[in-house]
């Protein structure tokens, strides 16, 4: 048997895992790791500090065995030694999103279900700090949580405070980078500055122990500073499983406010809004037949809208209650149908619109037209699913979740000053609806 020196090996190894992972998991988990030494079955891999070691021994340790294994060709043991790659590279920067323009306080419709949630997020951009911190919002998918953050965002920024906006996710990945970069200090003095930090998807945290640690820091130094912070979340503090007393307790200490399934009133608003929005033109009965048919979910309350008028303007016909029954007849009374719409659906149309392929809109060609069909796919996929940034990177070719929050921001704020591009992701949109698979 040959025997080849520990680095070889792992190099080796990691060769064949970068086949085996996302890109993205790569290069978070394991793009810092070394081959320290090969003894009797046992593989000791250098980690750059415990948080990878930890993650790779709950999560890789039987691909790394079983790749290892397939490399040296005996059975293997591994086990993980914090010991740092010598080259250090550049930090990533990522931008900060902006607020989506058109998440504000005057296209919330407010209602019995969610006037809770509204009032108190008005109130901390008029007393940020001192009215209740944290604020803490839960409610279910698609029922305006994000929407208020953005609101919250959109407007303080108008009075120069710094707001700053991260989902639970990015937190995370941004943390993850930050230890393996040696940036910590830089990580923490960005959150440290915001006036008022906004939280999305908090559950996330749950079970993450060394993010969660970390986390109730920074709202501990931003707290006892009198800076605001807001957290979303699918569920109340005491509901997320997992997530440790000290930190479950700190977010209770300001105002809990849910946000409920909206009452007809507000679903007909919402409609009405949005048709005015995107200038359809409606009549009213049709949004009323809308309105009574989807309940749990405004994201999908929205998309039926679409739906409906996708379907009209492809039998060329004038919207009826009729057209809208038909239109929406496999989802009526069973809304979650509604959520087959998948990413592969909308990057398979979004790449027949611009006459791409797939490999086109996953792969990393830079030119302008590619370019520009990706970060529509990106913005649709996050518009019209509820999949997570993480998700969508992977569907369109394991791209960072910084990437297509950046796009879908970008996206957003295009699309809310150009009405021609507006029109022109309106008809993709209707295209996506109407190419949804009969679900029955
Ligand atoms: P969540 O974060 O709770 O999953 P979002 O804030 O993303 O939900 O909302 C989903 C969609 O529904 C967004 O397009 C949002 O603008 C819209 N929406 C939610 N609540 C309202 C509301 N009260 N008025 C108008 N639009 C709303
Ligand atoms: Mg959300």
């Amino acid at each position: 048997m040959i025997v080849r020196p520990a680095p070889e090996i792992w190099e080796a190894a990691l060769g064949r895992l970068q086949l085996e992972i996302s890109k993205a998991n790569f290069h978070t988990w394991l793009s810092k790791t070394i081959g320290l030494n090969c003894q009797d079955g046992k593989f000791v891999i250098g980690v750059p500090n415990t948080f990878v070691a930890e993650y790779l021994e709950k999560n890789q340790r039987s691909l790394l065995e079983k790749v290892l294994t397939g490399v040296v060709r005996e059975d293997v043991r591994v086990e993980f030694r914090v010991a740092a790659r010598p080259e250090k590279s550049l930090p990533e920067r990522t931008n900060l999103p902006l607020f989506n323009p058109r998440y504000t306080f005057d296209t919330f419709v407010v209602g019995n279900s969610n006037n809770l949630a509204y009032a108190a997020a008005a109130k901390v951009v008029e007393n940020p700090g001192l009215a209740f911190n944290p604020l803490f919002l839960y409610g279910g998918a698609g029922l305006g949580k994000t929407h208020l953050l953005h609101a919250i965002g959109n407007k303080v920024a108008i009075n120069h405070l710094a707001a700053l906006y991260v989902s639970a996710e990015q937190y995370t990945n941004e943390l993850v980078t930050a230890i393996r970069e040696k940036t910590t200090d830089e990580f923490r003095k960005k959150f440290r500055n915001a006036d008022i930090l906004l939280v999305d998807d908090v559950q996330f945290f749950a079970g993450k122990e060394q993010t969660e640690e970390n986390f109730f820091y920074t709202f501990n130094e931003l707290h006892s500073n009198n800076r605001q912070i807001v957290l979303a979340s699918d569920q109340p503090p005491k509901s997320i499983p997992m997530l440790k007393e000290r930190l479950r307790s700190r977010l209770e200490w300001g105002l809990v406010a849910d946000l409920q399934p909206p009452d007809f009133e507000t679903r007909l608003g919402i409609l009405q809004n949005k048709a005015r929005r995107d200038g359809v033109d409606i009549e009213p009965d049709v949004l009323e037949f809308i309105a009574l048919q989807i309940k749990e979910n405004i994201r999908a309350l929205e998309g039926s809208l679409n739906r409906v008028v996708a379907y009209s303007a492809l039998l060329r016909t004038m919207v009826t209650p009729e057209i809208a029954a038909r239109a929406l007849e496999d989802i009526a009374g069973k809304e979650p149908k509604l959520a087959a719409i998948t990413p592969n659906l909308i990057t398979e149309t979004v790449a027949g619109t611009f006459r791409l392929t797939l490999s086109d809109l996953r792969g990393r060609g830079r030119d302008k037209a590619t370019v520009f069909a990706r970060q529509v796919c990106m913005y649709l996929i996050r518009q019209e699913t509820d999949c997570s940034l993480s998700e969508i990177g992977r569907e369109l070719g394991d791209r960072s979740p910084a990437t297509i929050s950046y796009a879908y921001e970008k996206m957003s704020s295009s699309i809310n000053n150009d009405p021609h591009l507006k029109r022109q992701v309106f008809n993709i949109q209707q295209k996506i609806y109407a190419a949804r698979p009969d679900s029955r």
